[in-house]
């Protein structure tokens, strides 16, 4: 039997839904708060099915070390980070060489909708913490990073919305869970900035046809309008419950 058949035995239910019971293009169950935390200038929460992720703000502020400021703009700076209890075997505490890739497209996809020109010789630190993984953390935090900095009032051109697309057992399915990920036979992470309905993260793990391709970035779109109408109502709440003089704050 060849892997992707094993696979459809194995993830696919005889009644054709996933082993969680979604159809291939269902999201998780979704939940958003902004404002979550006392300390930071802005943040965020975000679960996507068991994804559990907190996103910060810190800024704009004087970047240290001053040489590192720019005079025109501001600098953005950001941690990607896994929790040593967020997944199944306990992670390393520092920062892994994948931490450090992850951390590293999130931060350019979080530059291309700041207005870096706004906040000259100034930084910007965006922290992510994944607290509990079950898979799409990078695009779960990347919509958490996107909300906190709208919380913190930091100028943006838009938001960013984000998902992952997998296949598995043959099929395209959005948003796969961990479990799907791991037996699948390709991943591709999507995020997008929803207004200008343009990527600003496409990755691919795996291989899939140029037509799976748009299938998936189809399946992601339609995802994400139902991810940003959560963003918004979050970010909704959140101000109604600042003018009402309540902080919204775990
Ligand atoms: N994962 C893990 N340990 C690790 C890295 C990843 O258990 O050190 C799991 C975790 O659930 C993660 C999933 O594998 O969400 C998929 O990881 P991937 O690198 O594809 O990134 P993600 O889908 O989280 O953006």
């Amino acid at each position: 039997m060849r892997g992707a058949e094993m696979n459809e035995l194995r993830l696919f239910r005889e009644d054709g839904l996933r082993i969680d019971g979604r159809r291939v293009d269902e999201l998780r169950p979704v939940k958003m708060e902004v404002g979550v935390l006392d300390k930071s200038d802005g943040s965020a929460y975000i679960e996507m099915g068991k994804t559990k992720i907190f996103a910060a703000v810190f800024g704009p502020k004087e970047a240290h070390p001053r040489h590192l400021s720019q005079p025109h703009r501001a600098i953005l700076n950001c941690r990607y980070h896994m929790a040593t209890f967020s997944v199944e075997e306990r992670k390393h505490p520092g920062m892994t060489r994948r931490e450090i890739e992850l951390s590293k497209v999130i931060k350019e996809s979080l530059e291309s909708l700041v207005f870096l020109n706004e906040y000259p010789r100034s930084a910007i630190d965006v922290y992510i913490e994944v607290v509990q993984a079950d898979a799409g953390t990078r695009t779960a935090g990347l919509t958490a990073a996107s909300l906190a900095l709208a919380d913190a009032g930091i100028q943006m051109n838009d938001l960013c919305c984000g998902v992952a697309v997998g296949k598995v057992g043959g099929r395209i399915v959005l948003d796969p869970s961990e479990e799907e990920d791991k037996h699948g036979e390709a991943d591709m992470p999507i995020a997008i900035a929803p207004r200008q309905n343009s990527i600003v993260l496409l990755q691919l793990n795996g291989r899939m046809t140029r037509e799976e391709m748009r299938l998936g970035i189809e399946m992601a779109r339609k995802g994400i309008e139902v991810l940003y109408s959560v963003q918004i109502a979050a970010l909704t709440k959140r101000v109604r419950s600042s003018h009402q003089g309540g902080s919204g704050r775990y």
